[in-house]
C-alpha cells in the first residue's frame, strides 16, 4: 500500500500540505506525524488538537529519547581517566632549519624502528615542544560529581539531547534537527515500509522561505521505496494562508502574537524582535529555558551552557555566561542601536495586541 506520510508542525506550511494531501487521498492513506521537540509551545499542542478534531484525523506524535546515550555517557564520565591536560606539539629546530634530535637523560639520541616503504629502517626522533596553553581534556572529580548527580532522562527530548550533548544545539551546529525531528521521522517512516508500504514523505517546503530551501526539488526518490514529495516548493506565504482559510481552517494563534514561525520556544535561531516578544507575552518560557541552561551548565564539563550563545569571543566561559545567559540576552533584545540603547518603544508593546508578522490581524 502507498502511505502518504505529512510531517504536520504546527505551522501554516505543514497544515496547508496536510489539507492538499487529504483533498487527494483517502483517510486511511494519509499518515500525518508531529515530532514533538519538548520545547514548544502549549499552543502547538492545542493547535494540533484543533486540527484532529477540525479534519477527523489522528496525528502520530513522535518523541526521540537518549536513555541509551546519556546512560552511556554516565559510564564514560565516571570511566574518565585522561591526563589533565592536551597540548599540540612542534618538532624544535635549530638555527639552520633542521629538526633537533631528543635526548634521553643521559644525554644519548633516541631512535626507534619504523617500517618505511616495505623496510625496517633506525631514525632518529625529533625534539618537540608544547605549543599554547593546551586544552582541558578530563573531568575533574568535582565536575564528574555535578554531572552524574545531574545527568538522568528528564523524559523530555530537547532538554535530554542537550544534557546528553553537554550543550546546546547553536547555529553553527544545529544537531537539533536532526536528533528531535528528522531521525525520529525518518525512523517512523523506515518502519512503514518494514511493513511492505510504500511512503510518500509530504514536507511543506517553500522555495523563498530560505536560500537553503531555494533549489528544494517537488518530487525525489530519498530511499528504497520512499520518496519525498513537496507540493508547496513554487508557493508563497500568502498563498498558504489563503489555501487554509478557504478550508476553514484557522491559522495557529502563535501567529497573531508575533511569531513569524511555529517551532521551538524558542528556537535557537530566534531574531531579536522574536525574543522580545517572546519574553513580553511567555516569560514562564523564558523562565524554563534560564532552568535548562543551569542543568546543561551542571552536566557539562564546564559548568556552563547557555542556549543563545553563537558569536562571542571571549575564553572565559563564565564571562560568556553572564552575557549570553537567557535573561542576559532577553535584557538585549529590548535595546536598539546595537544593543547599547534602550528602545523605549519597545517596553510599550501591548502583550495582547495582535502582532502578526504576515500581517494577518488585517
Ligand atoms: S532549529 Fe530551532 S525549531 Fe528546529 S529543532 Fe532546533 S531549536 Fe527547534
Amino acid at each position: 500500500m502507498i502511505l502518504h506520510v505529512v510531517s504536520v508542525s504546527g505551522g501554516k506550511d505543514s497544515t496547508a500540505t496536510l489539507l492538499l494531501a487529504l483533498s487527494r487521498f483517502r483517510r486511511d492513506r494519509v499518515v500525518p506525524i508531529f515530532c514533538d521537540t519538548g520545547n514548544e509551545h502549549e499552543a502547538v499542542y492545542e493547535y494540533l488538537a484543533y486540527l484532529e478534531q477540525a479534519l477527523d484525523i489522528q496525528i502520530h506524535r513522535l518523541r526521540a529519547s537518549f536513555d541509551d546515550e546519556i546512560a552511556a555517557k554516565r559510564m564514560f564520565i565516571a570511566r574518565d581517566r585522561r591526563v589533565g591536560r592536551q597540548y599540540p606539539r612542534a618538532v624544535v629546530l635549530d638555527s639552520a632549519g633542521n629538526p633537533v634530535p631528543k635526548r634521553d637523560s643521559r644525554g644519548n639520541i633516541v631512535t626507534r624502528t619504523v617500517v618505511r616503504r616495505g623496510q625496517t629502517v633506525v631514525e632518529v626522533v625529533p625534539k618537540t615542544r608544547k605549543v599554547g596553553g593546551g586544552r582541558k581534556v578530563r573531568w575533574t572529580n568535582t565536575a564528574k560529581r555535578r554531572a552524574l548527580e545531574i545527568l538522568h532522562p528528564t523524559g523530555n527530548p530537547y532538554l535530554d539531547l542537550c544534557l546528553w550533548k553537554g550543550r546546546f544545539p547553536s547555529r553553527k551546529a544545529q544537531f537539533c534537527t536532526e536528533e528531535l525531528k528528522t531521525k525520529p521521522a525518518v525512523l517512523f517512516q523506515l518502519g512503514l515500509v518494514d511493513q511492505g508500504h510504500t511512503v510518500v514523505s509530504w514536507q511543506g517546503v517553500r522555495r523563498d522561505e530560505s536560500p537553503a530551501r531555494a533549489n528544494a526539488l517537488k518530487f525525489e526518490c530519498i530511499g528504497p521505496r520512499m520518496f519525498a514529495f513537496r507540493p508547496l516548493v513554487e508557493w508563497s506565504a500568502a498563498q498558504v494562508f489563503d489555501h487554509c482559510a478557504q478550508a476553514g481552517i484557522q491559522p495557529n494563534p502563535l501567529y497573531l502574537q508575533g511569531c513569524s514561525r511555529v517551532g521551538c520556544m524558542p528556537c535557537i535561531n530566534v531574531g531579536k524582535d522574536e525574543l522580545r516578544q517572546i519574553s513580553a507575552r511567555w516569560p514562564e518560557h523564558v523562565e524554563r529555558i534560564a532552568q535548562w541552561e543551569l542543568l546543561v551548565g551542571q552536566a557539562c564539563k564546564r559548568g556552563f551552557s547557555t542556549m543563545l550563545s553563537d558569536g562571542h569571543e571571549a575564553a572565559d566561559r563564565r564571562e560568556i555566561f553572564a552575557d549570553l545567559n537567557i535573561y542576559a540576552r532577553v535584557e538585549w533584545a529590548k535595546t536598539s542601536r546595537g544593543g547599547k540603547q534602550y528602545d523605549l518603544l519597545a517596553d510599550l508593546i501591548e502583550p495582547t495586541a495582535c502582532a502578526s508578522s504576515y500581517g494577518l490581524c488585517g
